[in-house]
């Protein structure tokens, strides 16, 4: 797929395609899924050279995800050089602040933060720069779908109806700005009991099927969870239980 762009877009040097993973709401699992993502696609054959920025200001959760911190190095052109770790180049603010303040911003200024992390950083070469969203459907995530030439976006959700409304607003958000939807991910989708195999929808079925878009699913698995928190994404850590799986809507 090649890079898109509405007129007053500008590319980001060196950088091929962007992807940004987007939620209507927090703790649905969007991170989990944008670092999982990026991985997965850095595994393809053949090879992509793959980068996460994350531009969740308020809630930067990268630096866990993917077992980074300290503060980037500067380039001789004074770009910052992303923190690297499974092959995947990462910046985030949470490299930049002290993981205990909390930043207290209006949009204007996560907007120009979220600038600098794009543009003044020396990614290239990459083929997919994935962008971990801030949750919502507000003008920091509107700008951000606006001024970056974004191949597309994966919305993630989980099966409840309150979340689907929220993933619903995101798809029009995108849909606005000529951003194409290229899937839908239900995240804990179902429980599968690591005794008995039991499988159990927590959150009710088959939620994501009402929003007629290609959809992927991911269980609800303690180990996802273990694995993220420690920083070794279920991808890297156990490659074959992390398949998720698809449906015909
Ligand atoms: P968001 O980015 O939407 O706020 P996160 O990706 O940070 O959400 O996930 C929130 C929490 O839920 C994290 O503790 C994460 O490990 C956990 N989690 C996400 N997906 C799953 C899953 N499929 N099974 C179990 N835990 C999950």
């Amino acid at each position: 797929m090649m890079a898109r762009g509405l007129p007053k877009q500008r590319p980001i040097e060196g950088v091929q395609n962007v992807l940004c993973v987007a939620s209507g709401k927090g703790g649905v699992g969007k991170s989990t899924t944008a670092v999982n993502l990026a991985l997965a696609i850095a595994a393809e054959k053949p090879k992509y050279k793959v980068g996460i920025l994350d531009a969740d200001v308020y809630g930067p959760s990268i630096p866990k995800l993917m077992n980074l911190s300290g503060e980037p190095a500067l380039t001789a052109d004074d770009k910052m050089e992303p923190l690297i770790n499974y092959g995947i180049k990462c910046m985030s603010m949470g490299f930049l602040v002290d993981e205990k303040s909390a930043i207290v911003w209006r949009g204007l200024m996560v907007m120009s933060a979220i600038e600098r992390l794009l543009r003044q950083v020396a990614w290239a070469p990459l083929d997919w720069l994935i962008v971990d969203m801030p949750p919502g459907t507000g003008d920091v995530q509107l700008s951000i779908a606006q001024n970056i030439p974004l191949t597309g976006a994966v919305l993630v959700t989980t099966p409840q109806d309150i979340a689907l409304a929220d993933v619903r607003r995101g798809a029009a958000m995108f849909q606005k700005v000529q951003v194409p939807v290229l899937g839908v991910i239900e995240n804990m989708s179902v429980f599968v009991c690591p005794n008995c195999g039991h499988t159990e929808h927590i959150f009710g079925q088959m939620g994501a099927k009402k929003l007629s878009q290609e959809i992927g699913e991911i269980p609800l698995d303690r180990r996802v969870c273990e694995l993220s928190d420690a920083g070794q994404p279920i991808v890297v850590s156990d490659p074959l239980s992390s398949q998720a799986s698809s449906c015909e809507t």
